[in-house]
């Protein structure tokens, strides 16, 4: 059957603005890092998305990595966009990024002017697309110069391939030299995609200020710690779950005692508000509106919706704020 979108899809989500840029964002937008790769039902992946964009979701992050195998995220998501969602494409923001290991040889890594044009275009024709929205360096490079990796995002923009472009995982001072390179080449970087949650706390330590200062957006990266701030291991680990899928991102060794007693003191606050332990999460990272969107996971229809129900209840009590930080320290 041919995909009609939800003719409500934008009437509860909220769109934001990214830095001092034109462009808005959802305050909640969807990554194809898990479950969109061939080890994944296409049908499970349609569905997620279809999902995602009838509820307002209107960004989709990809990478050219994402997988597995690596490359099958984003062919899936363009034969998924290309059964679906062509008639929605000037409504979609589609980002993808360059800069973990891709290809063999010295050329499929990093950040040079060569690996990121090249992935690009691979990427391109993996989606489909003429373009993508934002472009990322995925990682910061200790060896290429910044210059030479900036100049690169410009090409991109120039030659039509991205719309804006962004940096990722990159520290504060790194960043703000970026941010200061791209506005001399005359492409302002639009948004840095750094991990954030309760349990990962580093862009506080001067990130934010820097992005807040230079006027470019922020779109938090695992908030929810791959779903250790949610409900779903308070019980063990279940069979379907990230950290029983064998990741090396998230593991039983990473539950700790010491962890899961946090989640549970959080989970009893989230339960005081009306609202899941995963919803709280996400609206924590929200709070203070210095980051623009939160960019989520997930593996069922049931967690895109946990995540927009969110929007319902945004707002925190400086007493709540307080406990909470009593338990994260
Ligand atoms: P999250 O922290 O949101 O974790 C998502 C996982 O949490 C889901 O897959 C699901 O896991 C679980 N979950 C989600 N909602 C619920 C819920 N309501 N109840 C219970 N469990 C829930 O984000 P990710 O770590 O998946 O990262 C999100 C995106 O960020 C990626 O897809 C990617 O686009 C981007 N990213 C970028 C990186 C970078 O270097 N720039 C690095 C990592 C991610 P389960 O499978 O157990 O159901």
């Amino acid at each position: 059957m041919v995909y009609q979108a939800n003719s409500a899809r934008y009437e509860s989500m909220e769109y934001r603005r990214c830095g001092r840029s034109g462009l808005k964002l959802p305050a909640i937008s969807l990554g194809l890092w898990h479950n969109f790769g061939d080890t994944t039902l296409l049908d499970n992946s349609r569905q997620l998305l279809q999902r995602a964009f009838d509820s307002g979701i209107t960004h989709l992050d990809l990478a050219n990595n994402y997988g597995p195998p690596p490359g099958s995220a984003e062919e899936n998501f363009g034969r998924i966009l290309r059964e679906d969602f062509l008639p929605y494409r000037d409504e979609l923001i589609i980002s993808s990024k360059a800069g973990y290991t891709m290809w063999e040889g010295p050329y499929g890594d990093w950040g040079s002017r060569k690996y990121l044009i090249s992935s690009l275009d691979q990427s391109l024709k993996r989606m489909g697309l003429e373009y993508v929205d934002i472009f990322y360096h995925h990682r910061p490079d200790p060896e290429t110069p910044l210059e030479e990796t900036m100049r690169a995002l410009d090409t991109v923009v120039r030659q039509g391939k991205a719309l804006y472009v962004g940096v990722s995982n990159y520290p504060a001072e790194l960043a703000a030299q970026a941010i200061d390179i791209l506005n001399d080449l005359g492409t302002p970087c639009l948004i840095h995609q750094p991990r954030y949650s309760m349990f990962e706390r580093w862009v506080e330590g001067g990130l934010l200020d820097v992005l807040q200062e230079k006027g470019v957006g922020s779109i938090a990266f695992s908030p929810l710690a791959g779903g250790q701030l949610t409900d779903r291991y308070l019980d063990g680990i279940p069979a379907d779950s990230r950290a029983a899928s064998g990741s090396k991102f998230l593991n039983a060794d990473q539950l700790t005692e010491d962890k899961l007693s946090k989640v549970r003191k959080l989970n009893a606050i989230a339960q005081r508000r009306g609202q899941k332990l995963s919803q709280m999460a996400l609206a924590w990272v929200l709070r203070g509106d210095r980051v623009t969107s939160v960019l989520i996971g997930a593996s069922k229809i049931s967690q895109i919706d946990d995540a927009v129900g969110m929007l319902a209840n945004r707002h925190f009590t400086a007493a709540e704020l307080a406990e909470i930080e009593e338990i994260l320290v």
